[in-house]
This record gives structure tokens, C-alpha cells and sequence, in this order.
């Protein structure tokens, strides 16, 4: 069977089964890391992927960048290495501020979020961005920066259009099938705007409320396109060449 590739382009891998399960279903992952210890760990599964392999790894794509609940203590997560780790990376990200799962001083993550954009600046990175119901400040502190967003899990019901318009693209999960916002925010956003994500694992274990097979990833992640192409009214086959085109575009890969 001639699989189309497909971007998961924000997840988070513990564990060298849920690596191969990627690999095995021709799913490039783009690995988030919160931490020096994270990146280490991704690093390890990669050594361990490709050592026992007749087949090379492609090529491992990852973000990197604070998140905002750990505003407050970059020491702990990065050393004093921040800044030489994410410019060795993909993406910028996950960065941005929470007022809803985190109580870290707003101060903190305002200032977290901004230097890691300025560090985005500085290096030519696109950015992945965590709003949670931040929104309106992060419109705010967005509009002075012209760099490649990615918004992921947006679920608000608010600035779809703005954050549209300031060129955001979104990452959309198997939140789509029970989130009434997500399944209208599709239906403004351009198809060229669109990427897809599963947030990892333990993420739809928590959406779905039990266990999660990583063999499944790849059924999940075609259900999502299905669900997208129905909504915007295309093909199958059309979503997926657009999501593939986004994420490469992003990952600069042209
Ligand atoms: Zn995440």
C-alpha cells in the first residue's frame, strides 16, 4: 500500500514505542520539547530508531521553546542554554501564555513569551503558540512581530479572523469531533492555514477518556482529515496534499 505521508505537527513522544509507531505509519512527527532532559530523550529514541534499522531516518523535526507554565523557572528547564538549543530547532514553541491550567505569574509568562519571539526573530523561526484564553493579549503582542505562527489547539470562539489575518496558520486535532468551536473556526480558515496534530498520546487519552493505542495514530489522524474535508467541502485527497504542502512549507523543506 502507497501511503501518503502525514505531518503530525505538534505532538509530544515519551517513549520509543510511540517514536516507531510513527515512523511505521508514515507519520513525521514534529516533536515538541519543553526541556534540555526532553530534547536528550528524543535524541535517545533517534539513536535507538535508526540503530536497529536497515532504513535511515529522514530527518527528526522538533520545536522547542518554554512553555508558559514553566515561565517562571527557564534555569530549570534549559540551563542557561536556551538560546543555543532553540536555534538548532524546527519550530519556536510551545510558547505563549495560560490564565486557565497554569497559575505561573502573568509577568513571567508575558516575559518568557516575548523573548522567545524575539529569539524567533533573531534566528528566522516560525513560532507554536499556546493561547489558552490569553487570546486577546497575545493578538495584542503578536501584531508587533512578523514571523511564521502556528496556533495550536485555538478553541476559543473569538479573533478566528483576526489571528487570520495577522497570517496564523492552526493546528487541528481530534478535538473536531466534540468541540463545537474548533468544527467553526474550520470553516473561516483558508485551506493553505490548515495543519493537523494529536498532541501526543497521553493528550487524546485525556480527550478521549481511555487508553490509547499508538498503532491507531494514523486512523486518528485520517478520521481528522476526513472531518476537515468534509467541512471545507474537498476531497480527501486534496485536504491531505494541502497539509502536506503547509507543513513542508513550514518546516521549510522546499
Ligand atoms: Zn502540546
Amino acid at each position: 500500500m502507497n501511503k501518503k505521508k502525514i505531518y503530525d505537527f505538534h505532538t509530544h513522544i515519551s517513549s520509543l514505542e510511540v517514536f516507531e509507531a510513527y515512523y511505521d505509519q508514515d507519520i513525521i512527527p514534529l516533536i515538541n520539547c519543553q526541556s534540555r532532559d526532553e530534547f536528550k530523550s528524543l535524541m535517545n529514541n533517534r539513536e535507538a530508531f535508526s540503530g536497529d534499522r536497515t532504513r535511515a531516518l529522514d530527518k527528526v523535526y522538533y520545536s522547542m521553546g518554554i512553555h508558559p507554565f514553566d515561565a517562571d523557572i527557564i534555569g530549570q528547564q534549559f540551563g542557561s542554554s536556551y538560546e543555543d538549543l532553540i536555534k538548532e530547532a524546527n519550530l519556536i514553541g510551545e510558547i505563549g501564555m495560560d490564565a486557565c491550567w497554569c497559575d505561573t505569574p502573568f509577568e513571567d509568562q508575558e516575559r518568557a513569551f516575548i523573548m522567545s519571539l524575539d529569539l524567533a526573530k533573531k534566528y528566522n523561526k516560525p513560532v507554536i503558540l499556546h493561547t489558552k484564553m490569553m487570546e486577546a493579549k497575545i493578538y495584542e503582542i503578536l501584531r508587533a512581530y512578523d514571523l511564521d505562527m502556528v496556533i495550536h489547539w485555538y478553541s476559543c470562539d473569538k479573533y478566528v479572523k483576526e489571528f487570520i489575518d495577522l497570517g496564523c496558520h492552526f493546528t487541528v486535532g481530534p478535538a473536531i469531533f466534540v468541540d463545537y468551536n474548533v468544527r467553526n473556526m474550520v470553516k473561516l480558515l483558508p485551506l493553505d492555514r490548515i495543519l493537523v496534530e494529536t498532541d501526543g498520546v497521553e493528550a487524546l487519552e485525556w480527550l478521549f477518556k481511555k487508553k490509547f493505542d499508538p498503532r491507531n495514530l494514523r486512523n486518528t489522524l485520517e478520521a481528522v482529515i476526513q472531518e476537515l474535508a468534509d467541512i471545507k467541502q474537498v476531497s480527501f485527497d486534496l485536504m491531505s496534499d494541502y497539509l502536506l504542502a503547509n507543513s513542508e512549507r513550514l518546516l521549510r523543506k522546499e
